[in-house]
């Protein structure tokens, strides 16, 4: 595949930033081939690693999407999220991100991302696809912030742009 953005070829994990992902070019072209077929859907799906290593993406779980409009959002099948959760506790593993597929063409986070990021530290994967191709690939960590003014009880939360590095 021609689109080899945000890949350095480097096999030091290097970095205590969190921000460098060991992520194989075959793994990542299987989930860019996976997402390219779905289109115009939202592709989805989670990320696996080892627990001593979850910088690390070892494997990925492909998942069907069963959101109402699968055209513009995306929902994991909760059956599959939680066998991916007992089957990586078995093999000593963790559920350490998820990917999905941006069909307008664009691999920025949304908003509605942003609000659904939960689990912070969470690394979210996000392919752009355009009829049947996939495009740009991003790979961000979700990083939420409690603020200072613990009264206020706000959180600030956004998307630190992480390095795939081919391990
Ligand atoms: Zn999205």
């Amino acid at each position: 595949m021609a689109n080899g953005q945000g890949i350095a070829n480097n096999n030091s994990l290097g970095g205590d930033d969190q921000t460098h992902i060991a992520l194989g070019k075959a793994l990542l072209e299987e989930i860019r081939d996976f997402a390219a077929v779905k289109w115009p859907e939202e592709a989805c799906g989670l990320l696996i690693a080892a627990i001593d290593t979850p910088n690390r993406i070892d494997r990925v779980v492909f998942a069907r999407n069963v959101a109402e409009d699968p055209l513009t959002t995306f929902e994991i099948d909760p059956q599959t999220l939680i066998e991916a959760h007992r089957t990586a506790r078995q093999k000593r593993e963790q559920v350490v991100g998820c990917f999905h597929s941006h069909p307008n063409g664009k691999a920025l986070p949304s908003p509605t991302d942003r609000a659904r990021a939960d689990e912070n530290g969470f690394l979210w994967l996000i392919i752009a696809t355009e009829h049947n191709r996939a495009g740009d690939s991003g790979l961000y960590r979700i990083i939420h912030q409690s603020t200072a003014d613990a009264a206020e009880q706000s959180e600030l939360r956004y998307f630190r742009r992480c390095q795939i590095i081919d391990r």
